[in-house]
């Protein structure tokens, strides 16, 4: 009964995530480099400070391979385990290399990219495995200049801690924003279909649930079309807000008549669609005029009253305009016949 919401991660996010991950691998790539190209080669293990930058760098111009190759084959979630060990790969390559053939570690931070990166996008599991890498990575990181670098910390275990907890921070800081703003595009994305009167969903959850696979697969799908009789008296003679807790009434007659799963809708005015599963049209009817008398004794006004276009359909996808289009015509004629009754589209 509840409007359908469509998730907030997946490949929608895509290119997002895609551009992040192109500035992240880019800038590393350029930064491995940029070390090569130094001059100043202070460091105690030059040769192997080599490879290890070059294998990052190589490592990063790879990942902008992946990327461009899974970009055509969306979600990219599926590469999200190999896209984070080689991001981890390269940065701790990096890191290291620079401190083994410069002697320096001004680098450090790009374990950041990696945080922000997995705080940003991955699954909240993966996120926290991330931190927990991320925290031993930066405390090798740090031990390893201590041990092979210049100006060695004496304090190296304070100096990780120090380097190592703003990075967690960071990580946390996101994934709590990412949160927030997921609750709330949720929340959005709930009440976009939702008519505020009645709480049902509206037109555009109508729509939507059948742009998807469409309610009642599989099965014979009815849809009920409602308008309530004379409305726009019953406005004139107790007033609009009497009216609208009319509409309501009918709202929670429909609620009260429909089976689990059903799609409850307020079309427009004082119009609803109720579209159900039916084993056929006449069994679909009998629910119909059960849910029309509920709503005759909870209207609580005298003669208030409402008619309806029923149609019943076998096929796979029905097609929404289509079922609407019957619905209304049975419901004109049921208008036609003198309302208060419910009729089955030929
Ligand atoms: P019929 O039996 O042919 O359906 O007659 P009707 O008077 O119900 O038909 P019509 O569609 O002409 O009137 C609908 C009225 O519903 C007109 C409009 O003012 C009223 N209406 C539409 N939305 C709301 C609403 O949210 N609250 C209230 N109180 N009235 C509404
Ligand atoms: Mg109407
Ligand atoms: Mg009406």
């Amino acid at each position: 009964m509840t409007p359908p919401v469509p998730p907030t991660s997946g490949p929608d996010r895509d290119p997002v995530k895609f551009r992040v991950l192109l500035m992240f691998f880019s800038a590393g790539a350029a930064l491995a480099a940029l070390a090569l190209a130094l001059p100043d080669r202070e460091g105690t293990w030059p040769a192997l400070g080599r490879a290890l930058l070059i294998g990052d760098g190589l490592g990063a111009l790879g990942a902008l391979g992946l990327l461009w190759w899974a970009r055509r084959r969306p979600p990219l979630a599926r590469f999200d385990l190999a896209v984070l060990l080689l991001a981890q790969g390269c940065t701790l390559g990096g890191v290291l290399g620079e401190t083994l053939l410069l002697g320096t570690q001004y680098s450090v931070m790009t374990q950041l990219w990696i945080t922000v990166f997995a705080a940003g996008f991955l699954p909240r599991r993966m996120v926290w495995a991330q931190q927990l890498v991320g925290l031993a990575s930066v405390t090798l990181m740090v031990w390893v200049r201590a041990r092979y670098g210049l100006n060695p910390p004496r304090l190296w275990l304070v100096e990780a801690l120090v380097t190592a907890v703003p990075v967690l921070l960071t990580g946390v800081a996101v994934a709590y924003f990412r949160g927030v703003a997921e609750r709330e595009a949720r929340a959005l994305e709930r009440a976009v279909r939702t008519d505020p009167l009645t709480g049902l969903g509206n037109r555009r959850a109508l729509f939507d649930a059948f742009a998807g696979r469409g309610p009642g697969v599989g099965e014979r799908t009815g849809l009920v079309m409602l308008d309530i009789d004379h409305f726009k008296g019953v406005n004139d003679r107790f007033g609009h807000a009497e009216g609208d807790r009319v509409i309501r009434a009918l709202a929670d007659a429909l609620r009260a008549h429909a089976a689990p799963g059903d799609l409850l809708t307020r079309h427009g005015g004082e119009e609803f669609v109720w579209v159900t599963s039916a084993a056929d049209g006449a069994s679909l009817l009998a629910r119909v005029d059960a849910l029309r008398a509920a709503f005759a004794r909870g209207a609580g006004l005298p003669g208030v009253t409402v008619s309806a276009g029923v149609v019943t359909t076998g096929q796979p996808h029905p097609d929404l305009p289509g079922l609407l289009r019957r619905a209304d015509a049975a419901l004109y004629e049921a208008k036609a016949a003198g309302r208060d009754r419910a009729l089955l589209a030929s």
